[in-house]
Order: structure tokens, then sequence, then C-alpha cells
């Protein structure tokens, strides 16, 4: 079931646990989130970035895709389709394919612009019963070959942005995307803890949800995370199945070749990832 993401979201906020999203690329990816979180009964928020959107011909092939698929596979837990890291653009892009939830990043304005454009679309998305996610203070992770350490937000721009009247918001708390870095410092409870105190009912998102230890994240939850990102994890693991079924001669047996059988091992991967998640944010069974 198609949905947006805000409802969801209140009743994890509310429930204390997270709703997963995955970030998706094909379909096989598709596929193994959206199964998995109806074997889990599980709602679930599939994440497209901009290059996967690209990569898959367009917001609209993708939207089209995953609203087809949740009718031919039955898929009747809460699925909401939510751009990630959107540009100001993009989120009418996705908004006119049919996507159910966006996130406008406008971290990288100065703030009075972040919440100019943030409540334009705020207006935009509620008014088409779409949720939408803002973000303050900017996660780190690699861009164009640097790793940034993640960065704290400023909780009383939280406190500005959340008044807007967006669904969830991303606040850096020394999170970042990608593989995390040896010498990492760890998340910010402090800065979460702020910001929760600030920002009250609204479900806070954490980014960068790869490698961030079972311990951080319990205990970020308890703080008030309610969505937390996850895409490298997915990506690693169906790597590592996939190179295990090349490694192993396996696409050299019989008709091994055969790309239903070279990409299966690598969706049994995502799926026995994002079960791993759902059942670490709790959100198993609240569908
Ligand atoms: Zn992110």
């Amino acid at each position: 079931m198609l949905v947006s993401a805000a409802e969801m979201l209140k009743k994890a906020k509310a429930g204390h646990y997270a709703v997963g999203q995955f970030n998706i690329n094909n379909l096989e990816w598709t596929k193994a989130v959206l199964t998995t979180a109806q074997e889990l009964n599980s709602p679930v928020i599939l994440g497209v970035s901009a290059g996967a959107g690209k990569y898959m011909c367009g917001f609209k092939v993708v939207a089209d895709m995953v609203k087809a698929m949740i009718e031919s596979l039955n898929i009747t837990v809460p699925v909401a389709i939510h751009l990630d890291h959107g540009t100001y653009e993009d989120c009418y892009k996705c908004i006119k394919a049919g996507f159910s939830s966006i996130m406008f990043d406008g971290s990288h304005y100065p703030i009075e612009e972040n919440i100019a454009k943030t409540q334009e679309l705020v207006n935009v998305a509620h008014a088409l019963g779409l949720s939408i996610e803002a973000e303050v203070g900017s996660i780190g992770g690699e861009e164009d070959g640097v790793v940034g350490m993640g960065e704290c937000a400023d909780p009383e721009e939280c406190k500005k942005i959340a008044d807007l009247g967006v669904d969830m918001l991303a606040a850096g708390i020394g999170n970042i995307h990608g593989k995390y870095p040896e010498n990492w410092k760890g998340l910010s409870f402090e800065t979460l803890d702020a910001v929760q105190q600030l920002t009250g009912e609204m479900p806070l998102v954490l980014h960068g949800g790869t490698g961030i230890p079972a311990d951080m994240i319990q205990k970020a939850i308890s703080l008030g995370v309610s969505k937390i990102n996850v895409n490298t994890e997915c990506q690693l693991s169906f790597t590592a199945a996939t190179r295990a079924y090349i490694e192993a001669g396996k696409d050299l047996t019989g008709k091994g070749f055969d790309p239903r059988k070279v990409l299966l091992p690598g969706y049994e991967a995502i799926k026995a990832t994002v079960k791993e998640k759902m059942e670490l944010f709790g959100s198993v069974g609240k569908a």
C-alpha cells in the first residue's frame, strides 16, 4: 500500500521504534525490500537518490515500477517512496512523477533560504498528500573523494525548520554517509537530545545508518530518531554475495550464467540485511 511517510513515522515516534529507509537501485533491490517488509509485517520507506533515479531512467519509471510491484506482489504493509537528498528542482520532479514523499536538502543554503524553500515545498507537498523531510546541518561523507566528518546541527535552527510543518527532520549529529572512518568520534547524543527537547513530537531522521553500532542505534531511537536511512550496507552485502557466486565459479556451471541466477545471491543478501535492520530498528510487526 503506497502511503506518505507521515503516519508511519508518527506511529514510530510514539511507539519508540524506527522505520528503515532502504535506498533502491533496480528491480531486484526494490523487490527484495518490499518482500522483506511484507514478510516481517513492517512499514518501509524506499529511498531514491537523484543518481539512482537517473540510473533507472527517471523518477517516473521508479514510481511506476514501485506502484506496479506493490500491486503485483500484493504488498499490504505501508510503503512510502521517498526522494533522498532532493534539490529544489528534483522535489518538483518527484511530486510530478508520483512519489509519496520527498526530502528537500537545503542544508547547503543559508538558513533563511533553506527556510523559504522548505516552507514553499511543505505547502505544495501537503496540498498533494505527500510527506516531506528537511535537513539541518550537513551530513558528512564522501563527496568528490573527500570524506568529511559529520557536523552537528544547531538545535535552534532545527526548531525553526521543524516549525515549518515538515513531517520529519534530518539533523546532523556526527553521522556520515558511506563507511565510517576508523577515527570516527561516534554520534553526538548531546546534540540529538537538545534537538529533541526543542522539536518535541517531530520524528527525527538518522542518515548514514551503515556501520553505526547497534547500541548507538538503539540509543538514538530512544532519543527520538524514528527513521533510519540504510544505503551502503545493502550495496556491500549485495556485492559480497555476487562476488562469492562468481569466485566460486558458479556462473561457469550449467546455466549459472543466467542473469536471474547471477543476481539471486545478491538479492537474498539484501533481504537478509533489510531483515536484520528492521529487527534492530524495532519495526517488525508494526505495519
Ligand atoms: Zn542522507
